[in-house]
């Protein structure tokens, strides 16, 4: 079976993880705020928080802006689920903004006329989260000042953009934005088996986000609240989680690291590959926009049902059938039996739903082939038919 994406371990990665196994800290060594500043550092931004997963840097990233009961979180509905149950987690209202039909992203003229809406009801978000689908930035220039318009915050969640430029500038540097969120789950560009990262030019979201994902505890004599009582004292000054990284999962992402950009060129040789093999099947490919250098994360293909004599259902189990691992990114968040409960309801989110209806996502990963790649393409013309 050829997977839809797969991480690339080399020994370089090996030999990083048997080095802290040998030594003498399996957690809260030195690791971690190398890995923290590496990412930081790549991405310009002034500062990195690693935790244990994407999920929980969008958990403290919420909790850190303050969200909380009565309060309105709303992202996309194309996404995987976590990017809105960050919102619930807190005890907010999640809400979606439909998705522009070009990009799949959350957009930002959507956004727009569902802000001037919420203005007047008097609903207006606390937090805007868009996802950087597929590896391609939303449309940040428009959120931001749309953000200042009407006072909201912003998380990146791009879980699929760790590489990835917007306006040349590295994705992550949170010039629009007030924190980042990366994943380096197996299946993303870069991997620490789990784990996740959060960037901020912002010192005093740092210095939270670190408290929250350790019990809300400190031994920074600066952030206690009353005198120490002797060298082992720490104070607990907010409820924070254990959301910690450990020492092996950071040196498996500081050895990945240094290998980013070349992981990112070969998913562009196979973006421009697929592009013109694919060129005439009856399929609409990716758009790539021209603010945005995508990481290409994924490679989402859109079946033209209408000029198909197959359903996409029968397309895709042909594909998996002949080894092709595909999948479909992404099932939308408000159709989910949690958040049908919760009131919504199918045809919400035209946009999301449309292409949700004909997507497939077919392999790009770092180790695929040129070999493979023609099989794909080969089983894909077939499935067609
Ligand atoms: C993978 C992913 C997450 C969650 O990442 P984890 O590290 O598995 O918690 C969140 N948002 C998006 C868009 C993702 O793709």
């Amino acid at each position: 079976m050829i997977p839809y994406g797969r991480q690339n371990i080399n020994q370089a990665d090996i030999d990083a993880v048997v080095d802290v196994l040998q030594s003498d800290f399996l957690t809260q060594g030195h690791q971690v705020p190398l890995f923290e500043k590496k990412v930081a550092k790549y991405c310009a931004s002034e500062y990195g928080v690693a935790v244990n997963s994407a999920t929980s840097a969008l958990h403290i990233a919420c909790l850190a802006l303050g969200l909380g009961e009565g309060d309105y979180l709303w992202t996309s509905p194309n996404t995987f689920i976590a990017s809105a149950n960050c919102g619930l987690y807190c005890g907010a209202k999640v809400d979606f903004v439909d998705i522009d039909p070009l990009t799949y992203n959350l957009s930002a003229q959507e956004l727009e006329q569902k802000l001037i809406q919420a203005k007047k009801d008097n609903k207006l978000p606390r937090i805007v989260i868009p996802v950087h689908f597929s590896g391609q930035s939303c449309d940040m220039k428009k959120i931001y000042s749309l953000s200042k318009e009407y006072d909201f915050k912003i998380i990146e969640d791009a879980s699929h953009a760790i590489g990835g430029k917007y306006l040349d500038q590295p994705i992550g540097g949170c010039q629009y934005s007030d924190i980042t969120v990366f994943s380096f789950h197996p299946v993303k560009i870069i991997t620490t088996a789990e784990g996740g990262l959060a960037t901020t030019n912002d010192k005093g979201l740092f210095v939270h986000m670190q408290l929250l994902r350790s019990h809300g505890l400190t031994r920074d004599p600066e952030l206690m609240t009353k005198k120490s009582e002797g060298d082992w004292y720490y104070q607990q000054v907010d409820l924070g989680l254990n959301y910690r990284m450990n020492e092996l999962q950071a040196a498996l992402g500081i050895s990945q690291m240094e290998r980013l950009d070349e992981f990112i060129d070969k998913r562009h040789f196979l973006q421009e590959r697929y592009d013109q093999l694919l060129s005439s099947f009856s399929i609409i490919k990716p758009y790539q926009g021209p603010d945005s250098y995508s990481a290409l994360h994924l490679y989402p293909i859109q079946i033209q049902i209408d000029k198909v004599k197959r359903t996409r259902e029968e397309i895709f189990k042909s594909l998996r059938k002949n080894d092709i691992g595909v999948n479909v990114h992404y099932i939308p968040v408000h159709t989910q039996p949690y958040y049908l409960n919760m009131g919504f309801k199918k045809g919400d989110f035209p946009n999301a739903e449309n292409y949700y209806e004909r997507a497939i996502s077919i392999p790009i990963f770092q180790g695929l082939t040129i070999e493979m790649q023609d099989e794909v393409v080969n089983v894909l013309k077939k499935a067609l038919v």
